[in-house]
């Protein structure tokens, strides 16, 4: 699945599953430029890492819950590079508590970020992807889309949100060339998730049915093949990547 001569942008690129996003589309040969908020170390640290292998990459710092900033950082990239072929929007927090105690910032900042997020740059890129009459929307959901987690009623949302936008999305766009779709990871290896996993990890490993917790390397290979031209007949669809945690059975 090669991608030389493709565009990438990753929200969210600088750190945990983002990171081996942006690191396997550029070994793949796409120029890659990746969206982080404030890391700037981390961010640096990528870019210098994979400009040292040959590979273009372009970081930028922006807040995806910003409509203005969507579009300056698309701009960007298009400036840079050319074109746009594969938007990864990849960034997303969690603000957990339970409903009712859930401020109003706490549900505030995830939909934000997590789904006014996807809308920004869905947006930003669509004109230049639909003018190309190709294009790779890779959107970032959860099994908490549809696998009730306690604590996470703004979270869920954001991501049963997703999947909705990701399905309209694709039909408005499936005859121009671009394919919109999402990846639902379960329980992967980031610092999103490492409090959880500290305190519960063997118990989480028990209930995957593969038996281990998943590495951004998984959901990187799958966010490569839906980022690819061998992709092009799927389109609206979710991808769960989670070892079978979602399967339900007594495993
Ligand atoms: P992570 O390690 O916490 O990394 C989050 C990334 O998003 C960082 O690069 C961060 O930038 C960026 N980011 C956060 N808010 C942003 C904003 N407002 N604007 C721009 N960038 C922002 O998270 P992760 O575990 O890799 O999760 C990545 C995605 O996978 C998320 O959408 C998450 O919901 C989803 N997911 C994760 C898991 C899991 O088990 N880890 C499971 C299911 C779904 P900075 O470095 O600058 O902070």
């Amino acid at each position: 699945m090669n991608l030389t001569g493709r565009v990438a942008l990753v929200t969210g690129g600088s750190r945990g599953i983002g990171r081996a996003i942006v690191a396997r589309l550029a070994g793949a040969g796409a120029k890659v430029a990746f969206v982080y908020q404030s890391n700037q170390e981390a961010a640096e640290a990528l870019a210098a890492e994979l400009k040292a292998q040959g590979s273009e990459v372009l970081a930028i710092k922006a807040d995806v819950s910003s409509k203005e900033e969507a579009d300056q950082a698309v701009e960007q990239v298009t400036t840079a590079f050319g074109r746009l072929d594969i938007l990864v929007n990849n960034a997303g927090i969690t603000r957990d508590g339970l409903l009712a105690t859930m401020t109003s910032d706490q549900w505030r900042q995830v939909i934000d970020t997590n789904l006014t997020g996807v809308f920004n740059f869905c947006q930003a890129a669509t004109r230049t992807m639909m003018s190309q009459r190709y294009g790779r929307v890779i959107n970032m959901s959860s099994v908490a889309a549809d696998f009730s987690n306690p604590g996470q009623v703004n979270y869920a949302a954001s991501k049963a949100g997703i999947e909705g936008f990701s399905r309209c999305m694709a039909t408005e766009l499936a005859k121009r060339g671009v394919t919109v779709n999402c990846v639902a990871p379960g329980f992967i290896e980031t610092d999103m998730t490492v409090a959880v996993v500290n305190s519960f990890g063997d118990k989480i490993k028990q209930s995957i049915p593969v038996r281990r917790l998943g590495k951004p390397e998984d959901i990187a290979n799958a966010v490569h093949f839906l980022a690819s031209e061998e992709s092009s007949y799927i389109t609206g669809q979710t991808l769960k990547v989670d070892g079978g945690l979602t399967l339900g059975g007594m495993g």
